[in-house]
């Protein structure tokens, strides 16, 4: 078990699960906070695989210059399966105390705050954990890094897909990332005036989507874009569309899979300033004695949460947008 009895001195950071834009943002305001506070600063490579090989890199205010702007992780990412157990989480806590380490700092989603949490509780390490991830799906933090970035790639995109849809009278099925959460689908389909959005929390009914197609049709509505996230559960948008052109052979359809432009690009601007405010955020919570918690940010305030709630429970998107959606598509 670990004591912190001394002050923190030598704190350590790592990127873990799907990358999103914006971590490097954050990677640069821990490294920069820690050096102000006269902090060593460890980079690990490799999300929690590098924390078992000893992937580690002494991390210098000129080791994240020009990095702001850049999507993905400069520490990169893995996925590190044999983490669930304890006896991985053993040799990670070891190998954490022989390079004299204080505290570590993750930078991920759900899942890896689940190893974070397991980290901390097992053997008192203080641990803080940062939200990265385009799904916007974490409970303690209003957004998570990532998001904005992505749903502005998206409605880019369906924007551009929108002008081949008039001309040709074609309804788009437009797939973008969600498979728990549609967060993403529900934010752009507002944005992008799409005529339909199908999503994970919503019983998608074939039938109505239909109806719905003929409505549009009498009204002289030739063309349109149908958002469907990936989780939802009649399938994702190639097996909707088929689904829809069994009922209506007649239609005209193509189907869309955004895919993974949606993680990448340089990230915007508020997703630079909510990585480097929380980036920031975490070390001092280190410096102020706490642990176990995700740093997020709720009504433009830095907040703390339990590391354990912010996997148990989920941040829920409004039922009432959905009708707000329709509505002003109609
Ligand atoms: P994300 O953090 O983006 O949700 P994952 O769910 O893939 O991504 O989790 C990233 C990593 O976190 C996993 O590869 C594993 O190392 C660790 N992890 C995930 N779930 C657990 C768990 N239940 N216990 C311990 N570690 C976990």
């Amino acid at each position: 078990m670990y004591t912190n009895s001394n002050k923190i001195k030598r704190i350590a950071l790592l990127t873990s699960g799907g990358d999103a834009p914006g971590m490097n943002a954050a990677i640069r305001a821990i490294v920069r906070t820690g050096i102000y506070n006269n902090l060593e600063v460890v980079g690990i490579k490799n999300g929690f695989s590098g924390l078992l090989k000893k992937d580690f890199v002494e991390m210098k205010s000129n080791s994240v210059s020009k990095i702001i702007s850049r999507g993905g992780t400069i520490l990169k990412s893995a996925r590190c399966k044999e983490f669930k157990l304890k006896e991985t989480r053993e040799k990670a806590f070891a190998n954490l105390r022989e390079m004299g380490i204080d505290a570590l700092i993750v930078n991920g989603g759900d899942g890896s705050f689940r190893g974070a949490d397991l980290l901390s509780k097992e053997f008192g390490f203080p641990v803080i954990g940062i939200p990265c991830t385009i799904d916007n799906d974490i409970y303690g933090t209003d957004f998570t890094i990532g998001f904005d970035t992505a749903i502005n790639t998206v409605i880019e995109a369906v924007d551009k897909i929108r002008d081949t849809a008039e001309s040709h009278n074609i309804i788009f099925f437009v797939e973008v990332m969600g498979r728990d959460s549609g967060f993403i689908a529900l934010y752009t389909s507002i944005a992008s005036g799409a005529e339909a959005t199908l999503l994970p929390e919503v019983k998608t009914d074939i039938k109505q989507i239909c109806s719905y197609m003929e409505q549009e049709r009498r009204a002289n509505k030739t063309s349109g874009i149908i958002i469907v996230a990936e989780g939802d559960k009649e399938g994702g948008a190639t097996e909707i569309a088929r689904k829809v052109k069994e009922q209506l052979p007649e239609y005209e359809t193509r189907v869309t899979i955004l895919g993974h432009i949606q993680r990448g690009g340089n990230p915007s601007c508020k997703d630079r300033v909510l990585a480097s405010i929380l980036g920031h955020g975490a070390v001092t919570a280190l410096l102020e004695g706490k642990q176990g918690v995700m740093v997020g940010m709720a009504h433009n305030r830095t907040v703390y949460t339990p590391l354990e709630e912010t996997y148990l429970k989920h941040d829920q998107i409004d039922h009432n947008w959905i009708e707000v959606s329709k509505i002003i598509s109609l």
